[in-house]
Order: structure tokens, then sequence, then C-alpha cells
């Protein structure tokens, strides 16, 4: 069925989310539309401690409180798998539903990178997972690896020490990239190992199952074998920007040029949040972005 609206919103994360609140709260029929439950990637963070405003918070209850507000002047939420957008803003879902809208606002995040090694296929959902939130409860006693020196590996290291009996941090630099924090805590954390100047190499699987992970020097070409039962990979990310490819809006890493209203180069199609090319992301960023995208699509659609 055919759908006619002011501003479809494709990604229900915090720019999404945000956008449909202030735009809806201005009177514009409002929809969001997205492939998962709304909170994107708040879904899989264990605790939010840099959101102005509100004391440290499980990032699933924040993503409820944030569906909530955006969903509360009339904004309506749709699951759907966007498979293209035209330049005249009409978005064509997978199951064959067209939305006409007035403005679009592409807000879809971007996904976990992969290590593209040989082993990770079998391994994926065997062992090897991207979300320490969703998964660490099933690796209680067991000896983990997490890949990377970012925010993320050492939150999530650090999260995953409440199951696992030990956590091999793998950074392939003799630095970590993390916040001073975040490398404070890990080196006071007992149970958290690091191997630095390493990367992986091959999963190992045993019966199915994750069982070790082969790591190599970056100076000496030695090879390692950790045994371990799960292997998470937190070496960022790529943008969720597929279905926007023939447009003409995305640099060469895929992320969407936007100016600093989040205007794309098209009239009328804007973008927020990480899918965006830009220097910071964070989830008030994200926000942020979705705030001054939906104010610009507001006076486009307007014309006030
Ligand atoms: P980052 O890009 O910050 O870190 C990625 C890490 O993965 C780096 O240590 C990088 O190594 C490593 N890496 C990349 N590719 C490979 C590879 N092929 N093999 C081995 N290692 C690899 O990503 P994050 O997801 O951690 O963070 C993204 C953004 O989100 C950052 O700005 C971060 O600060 C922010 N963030 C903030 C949080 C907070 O404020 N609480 C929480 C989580 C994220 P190298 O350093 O050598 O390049």
């Amino acid at each position: 069925m055919d759908r006619q609206v002011d501003l479809v919103i494709i990604g229900a994360g915090p720019a999404g989310m945000a956008a449909a609140l202030y735009a809806s709260r201005a009177g514009l029929k409002t929809l969001m539309i997205d492939s998962s439950a709304p909170g994107g990637k708040l879904l899989k963070t264990y605790m939010v401690e840099n959101y102005p405003g509100v004391p440290a918070v499980p990032g699933p209850d924040l993503a409820i409180a944030m569906y909530q507000q955006s969903v509360s002047f009339g904004a309506e939420y749709m699951y759907g798998e966007v498979e293209k957008i035209t330049k005249e803003k009409q978005v064509q879902l997978k199951d064959g539903t067209l939305i006409n809208a007035k403005a679009v606002l592409i807000g879809t995040g971007a996904k976990e990178r992969q290590l593209n090694i040989p082993g990770e296929q079998d391994a994926i959902g065997h062992g090897e997972s991207f979300c320490a939130v969703c998964d660490g409860a099933f690796f209680r006693n067991k000896e983990v690896v997490v890949i990377g020196g970012g925010d993320s590996a050492l939150e999530e290291a650090q999260f995953l020490t409440r199951f696992a009996s030990k956590v091999t941090i793998v950074i392939r630099r003799n630095e970590f990239r993390a916040s001073d924090k975040a490398q404070k805590e890990v080196y006071e954390n007992d149970k958290i190992h690091v191997i630095k100047r390493h990367v992986p190499k091959e999963i190992l699987l045993t019966d199915g199952k994750v069982s070790g992970i082969v790591l190599e020097n970056v100076e000496d070409h030695m090879e390692i074998t950790v045994p371990c039962q799960g292997v998470f990979p937190f070496i960022g990310h790529i943008p969720e920007t597929s279905f926007a490819k023939d447009l003409g809006i995305l640099d060469e890493n895929g992320y969407i040029v936007t100016n600093d209203k989040m205007a794309t180069a098209i009239p009328g199609i804007y973008a927020a949040g990480d899918c965006k090319a830009k220097e910071l992301r964070q989830i008030v960023t994200a926000a942020a972005d979705g705030v001054v995208a939906s104010t610009e699509a507001f006076h486009f659609i307007t014309g006030i």
C-alpha cells in the first residue's frame, strides 16, 4: 500500500528519533522506518554515561524513553527495509511498499566492521559476536578475546568481565585509541589482559564453535594462538547507506555528505547521525544532527 507523508525518516536510532520528535511537534506528518526495533546502537550499549542531563542509564532504557517521546506528538514508527530512495523523494521498501514524502531524512547509522579473516563466517553466532550487551551472558566463566583499542572495544571488554573468566584485548599498535578513562579502567581490571602489536589472522573452530584465535605479530610476523570461546571485534563501522548509492551523495567511504544544515546535494534529502560524514560520532551529536535536519526539512516543506 502506498503512503503519503510530509517527512519520512529512515532509521529509528537517536538521530531519527530526535528528528521525529521535532518534526511531529512542529506539525509535520512524520513516519520513521526501521528494519529493527527503535533505538539503534543504544540497544547494544550497556551503559550511557555521557548524555547530558541523564545520569548513567542503560542504553536500552534510554532507547525506550527516546522512542516514547519521539512518538508522543503523533510521529509514527513502522517496520520496513528500505530498498531505494529516488531524487523525487520516493522511498521504496523491500516488501514493495512505496512511501511518497515531501522530504526524506536518512539516519541509518553504521554497522559493525567484520574482521574478514578465515573462520569468521562460520564463527559468527557460534562464539563470534559484535554485541557484548546482547551476548555477554553466554560467556559466563569462559575466555574471550576482544579485538580493537577504541572506546567501544574497551568499554565492551570491561562489560564482558562481568561474565568471562578472562578477557584478552588485542590491538595492532602500541597504544589504545580510547579515552584515558577507559584505558585506566582496563589496566586496573585484573581480568583483562592486553596483547599489543598483533592482528587477527584466523578464527579456529572445534565442533562448530569458536575454540581459539590465531594472531600475527605485526613486526616479526610470528603467529600465536590464543585459546578462547568467544571473539568480539570492535574495529569500527561501515555506514548503512547502500540504498542511497545511486543518488550521488556518498563519499568514497560510503558516508553521506551534507552541509552544516544536514542537507545533501539533493533538495529535500537530509542525513543525520553516524551514517553522515563527520568527525564525532556520539549519541548526543546524532540527536543534535537529527534536530537540525528535521528543522531544515520543516523549512523546506512549509516554505516558512
Ligand atoms: P574507533 O575507530 O575509535 O576504534 C577502532 C579500533 O579498531 C582502533 O583501535 C583500531 O586500531 C582498530 N582496528 C581497526 N581496524 C582494525 C583491523 N582490521 N584489525 C585490528 N584492529 C583494527 O571505533 P569505535 O567503534 O571504538 O568508536 C567509534 C567512535 O565512537 C569514536 O569516536 C569513539 O570515541 C566513539 N565512542 C564513544 C564512546 C563513549 O564516549 N563512551 C563509546 C563508544 C564509542 P588503530 O587504533 O590502530 O587504528
